[in-house]
């Protein structure tokens, strides 16, 4: 799944070459993609791009007076689309531009058919659905605040992390190399980490997302999940780039913990009771 680096960036692409282009129209793909009923989409008919925005994992095309925000889930991306063609593969919803440049489309493979668009007032964006559960923007959250959201809400911080309403922009492969970076247990409890554990967490997040965003920066389109750089996530058995030892995992039924033993649990191993284990 894109994650705030992947998101970042291509909506700073999208910008540099979207931005000020006269939206003609909104075109649903299918009878899920669009989520809201009001406003309508068409308000924003006319209208130039202001630009392409970020909160969380979701990518926000504002107008006035409406805004687009976009969630691209697991398999979802928001393609420059050249050809226009009638029946996209995977294709959820079109933005057609007023000129006889490229259309934006959104598509998303597979059948889950998750993604979406919602439209919301520009001026109310950020407080209304879907964005008003988000927690702060992780990249930018202060100590003291982590430290009160610790001390609110005591769980194990890789799922603290991975949850939008504690901080925004997180996923998988980010609370794996925020946690090596920081030297902190996935399975640490928020609760007791404190002060100094916040803090130590605030800054393995802004070096993880920095060289996540130094990365797709340097790309031309948003990378895939296989192709992202990181210490650990993914490379179970391989290596630890700081210490040597292997790096080891706990298998979910959607995701994988990574983690360093030396680093991070006093070379601990943690115990994977799932019936994945013999797949590491
Ligand atoms: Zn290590």
């Amino acid at each position: 799944m894109p994650e705030m680096p992947e998101v970042q960036a291509h909506a700073e692409r999208l910008t540099e070459e979207f931005a000020g282009r006269t939206l003609r129209r909104f075109v649903p793909l299918t009878f899920t993609a669009l989520k809201t009923a009001r406003p309508a989409p068409d308000e924003a008919y006319g209208q130039p791009l202001l630009d392409v925005g970020r909160r969380g994992k979701y990518l926000l095309l504002r107008f006035e007076p409406v805004t687009f925000v976009v969630h691209l889930m697991q398999g979802g991306r928001l393609l420059v689309d050249t050809k226009q063609s009638a029946k996209p593969r995977g294709g959820q919803a079109r933005w057609v531009f007023g000129d006889d440049g490229p259309a934006l489309l959104l598509t998303e493979q597979g059948t889950e058919r998750r993604a979406g668009v919602w439209c919301v007032p520009t001026e109310d964006v950020l407080t209304a659905l879907p964005l008003e559960r988000l927690g702060p923007e992780a990249a930018t959250i202060e100590p003291s605040e982590l430290a009160a959201r610790f001390a609110d809400r005591s769980m194990r911080i890789h799922g603290f992390l991975r949850d939008q309403r504690s901080v925004a922009g997180v996923g998988r492969r980010l609370a794996n190399e925020i946690l090596h970076r920081a030297k902190i247990s996935p399975f640490a409890m928020t609760g007791k980490l404190g002060a100094a554990g916040a803090a130590t967490v605030v800054t393995a997040t802004r070096d993880a997302v920095a060289a996540g965003l130094a990365y797709e920066r340097g790309r031309d389109d948003m990378s895939s999940s296989k192709d992202r750089p990181g210490r650990v996530h993914g490379r179970t058995g391989e290596p630890c780039p700081v210490c040597g030892d292997t790096v080891r995992a706990v298998e979910y039924s959607g995701y994988t913990v990574n983690y360093c033993p030396t680093c991070q649990t006093g070379g601990k191993v943690l115990a994977d009771n799932t019936t994945s284990r013999f797949l590491r």
